[in-house]
């Protein structure tokens, strides 16, 4: 059985060490904004290049809190891609402004930069880039129009840790970066948990005080605020892995290449690659026509696959103001989409196998 990730034994690398750091929370007896959490912070600023970072409950918090700290909120609309994870929406949603759907690109199903611009109104306030399954999007269109719009411009970097847009890593591309360290991602931690990058001191400071009750100091409110952190727990596993991050994300494009030179199958087809250093392959899509024929034929070869994601956004039951639009590029490609197994701890022997069934198919 070649499981789609196997967490048990990405983990399991760094026990050793992340025991040491359990138990000198444990010993010191402090949980929650404390020096863990103060060290993964400056670490992880540093590696994206920004100047800040604030740890936060989650990457749906991340985003939402982003949003909330630029001061948007009812009649504003922010741009979308219309191919994305739910939690990507929801923050908007949960702000309570407008999102604004956009096309992907058919080549990187990332947003297609170039119909963003036909989508921007008076009432248009940000645009929301998703790295999408680890490939860093062509920022410099995206800049421009914000440039021109005065529009500020967030990027949802929970499936891209690491990966760079010319030799920027994303986090750092924008107004502000939201983080998931859900357990599945490429740096992730062992429950939930998540963080913002910036470069802007006044959004630092306010994402800061909002995730803690709407407080700098105890006892004094200064917004509406929510309880949202980075536990010390938590805070000590990302930072250990923070440290392996770049090599697993290496072993990563290591496995993606294996798969793009040697899954020679026309009725397959690959995933696009603009830079390698871009992509930090999260996921590894595969597109086909016969999409559930295929699941059922590597399931039964014991290759475990999963597809990010079935339904689009604008056909979700939450949202249904939008079930009778269409936005038929994204519906093809929930329709066509199969991620295989994509892990840094995948083996060559695995990879041999999954290439083999694929080509057989
Ligand atoms: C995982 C994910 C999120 C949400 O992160 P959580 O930590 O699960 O809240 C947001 N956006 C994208 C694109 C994701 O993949």
């Amino acid at each position: 059985m070649i499981k789609f990730l196997d967490l048990e034994k990405v983990n399991n690398r760094y026990r050793k060490e992340i025991d040491e750091r359990f138990k000198c929370i444990l010993d010191k007896g402090w949980y929650l904004q404390g020096e863990e959490n103060e060290k993964f912070s400056a670490n992880f600023a540093s590696y994206c290049g920004t100047k800040y970072c604030v740890g936060v409950a989650n990457g749906l918090d991340a985003l939402t809190l982003l949003i909330k700290a630029a001061g948007f909120g009812p009649g504003d609309e922010i741009i979308v891609p219309a191919n994305t994870y739910i939690a990507t929406i929801l923050a908007v949603s949960a702000n309570g402004c407008t999102p604004v759907l956009v096309e992907p690109d058919p080549d990187t199903l990332n947003i297609d930069v170039d119909k963003i611009e036909q989508k921007i109104t008076s009432k248009t306030k940000a645009i929301m880039v998703v790295h999408l399954y680890g490939q860093a999007v062509q920022m410099q269109k995206v800049t421009q129009l914000a440039e021109k719009y005065n529009l500020k411009v967030f990027e949802d970097c929970a499936q891209a840790h690491g990966a760079l847009y010319q030799s920027k890593r994303v986090g750092n591309l924008s107004d502000g970066g939201a983080f998931s360290f859900y357990p599945g991602k490429n740096l992730g931690c062992f429950g939930d948990g998540g963080a913002v990058t910036t470069n802007d001191k006044d959004l630092y400071e306010k994402i800061k005080a909002l995730a803690n009750y709407g407080s700098n100091v105890k006892y004094h409110n200064i917004y509406k605020g929510v309880n949202s952190r980075l536990d010390e727990l938590q805070a000590a596993v990302v930072d250990v892995k923070l440290k392996h991050l770049d090599d697993d994300n290496n072993a990563r494009r290591r496995i993606s290449k294996f798969y793009r030179e040697n899954i020679t199958n026309d009725k397959i087809i690959l995933p696009k690659v603009y830079s390698e250093d871009a992509h930090v392959w999260h996921i590894f899509a595969i597109r086909t026509e016969n999409r559930d024929a295929l699941q059922k034929y590597l399931a039964d070869k014991g290759i475990q696959t999963l597809i990010h994601y079935p339904i689009p956004p604008h056909k979700q039951e939450a949202y249904s103001e939008w079930n009778n639009e269409s936005y038929p590029i994204s519906e093809k490609i929930h329709d066509t989409i199969l991620s295989i197994p994509m892990s840094p701890v995948l083996t060559e022997d695995e990879t041999d196998f999954v290439v083999k069934a694929l080509n057989a198919f």
